[in-house]
């Protein structure tokens, strides 16, 4: 509120004897050229939008303009008036702006944009979300889903009117059919206008008398209905599948919303997934690691034949290139498996198997085992 604000006339770059055409013309460039729609994430298009817009709404009002002329700036500020306060909070998110600006938004938007021309559009369905629950390997190979929804479709009574056949919906009389009310404040300042959703019709511009009682004037009936999902190999946790056409019905010639599968992939209790590669562990024993040897992993297209290095530790990470998942976009292209190999330590040993050790130990550390000092071949003892 403090800080100094630009002439009205200024910002709209228009003499101070400006009729009302010219007004509008002034503002209609400006606010195409600012408008927060074509500047997207603009903060300073925004804020010339707001102070262009706030010009044009004061000086395109007779009443608001008489007053700026006469007291600046000062005629709109909070406390000035004692009590008339309200004008200072500008509100362009607001409905009422909304209507102040339709005219001049309508024809450079095409009308289709207006909040007010929104109420008798076409207007696409909402969509609707649904999940389906999944396994490990149907994630990454890919599958066909069953799943059953409530499914909203047009009354076949009413054909969507919701009125009973042989009565149609009336024009409401609260607001004229326009679903809109208009009320207009008298304040310091002069008229302020507020719209408001009309309450009779819910902002449907018209009201049902007799309602369809198959719909209970709703217009829709919801029904269950199946549909068939296509779930992608290589789709991950909480991605969606979209089904064209499954969602709310459309209004005024609207066409309907999609479906959106989610899928909920089932933890596996060997396998992890991150992006297109599958993570595992495999314990290997203790001489394969330091002999070397085959070993079998499993895989998502079953178990493969491996070879550990001889002297592997434990914690090695290992590939098995192209056994991951499927890229979505490319069911070619595969991820890789990464397995990491642990080494287990014997829990419980036989009497031979802790000699074997020793010895092993023994030889470990430099010293030759007992029974072998007069055998030169054989570090476990062999006989
Ligand atoms: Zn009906
Ligand atoms: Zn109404």
């Amino acid at each position: 509120m403090a800080e100094s604000k630009r002439d009205y006339y200024e910002v709209l770059g228009v003499p101070k004897n400006a009729d009302e055409a010219a007004l509008k013309k002034a503002y209609r460039v400006l606010a195409k050229k600012y408008h927060p729609d074509s500047n997207p994430g603009d903060a300073e298009a925004e804020r010339k939008f707001k102070e262009a817009s706030e010009a044009y709404s004061v000086l395109s009002d007779p009443e608001k303009r008489r007053k700026y002329d006469q007291f600046g700036h000062a005629a709109f500020e909070g406390g000035a008036g004692g009590g008339a306060g309200g004008f200072g909070g500008f509100d362009f998110n607001g409905a009422d702006m909304g209507d102040i600006f339709g005219d001049i938004f309508g024809d450079i938007f095409g009308g289709g944009r207006s909040r007010s021309s929104q109420y008798n559009g076409p207007m696409r369905g909402a969509n609707v979300r649904a999940a389906v629950r999944i396994t490990f390997e149907e994630a990454v190979f890919g599958c066909e889903k069953e799943i059953e929804i409530n499914y909203k479709e047009e009354c076949a009574t009413c054909h969507g009117t919701g009125a009973k056949p042989g009565t149609a919906p009336e024009t409401c009389k609260k607001c004229g059919g326009k679903g809109k009310i208009i009320y207009t404040q008298q304040s310091f300042f002069g008229q302020v206008q507020n719209v408001q959703t009309c309450p009779d019709c819910g902002g449907k511009g018209k009201v049902i008398k007799e309602k369809c009682s198959d719909c209970y004037g709703s217009g829709y009936i919801t029904k269950k209905k199946k549909f068939k999902v296509t779930i992608p190999a290589g789709i991950d946790n909480g991605q969606s599948v979209r089904c064209a056409g499954g969602g709310e019905p459309g209004v005024n010639g609207g066409e309907r919303g999609d479906l959106l599968v989610e899928a909920v992939v089932s933890q596996h209790p060997v396998f992890k997934r991150q992006d297109v590669n599958i993570f595992s562990t495999v314990p290997i024993s203790f001489a394969t690691a330091a002999l070397g040897g085959p070993i079998r992993i499993k895989t998502v297209d079953g178990e493969v034949e491996y070879e550990v290095k001889a002297g592997t530790q434990t914690d090695t990470r290992v590939r098995l290139k192209g056994k991951g998942v499927p890229s979505l976009r490319n069911r070619n292209l595969r991820g890789d498996h990464y397995v990491t190999l642990v080494v287990q330590v014997p829990e419980r040993l036989t009497e031979a198997q802790r000699e074997a050790l020793k010895n092993f130990d023994a030889v470990m550390h430099g010293e030759v085992p007992a029974e072998t000092k007069h055998k030169k071949k054989g570090i476990f003892g062999n006989k």
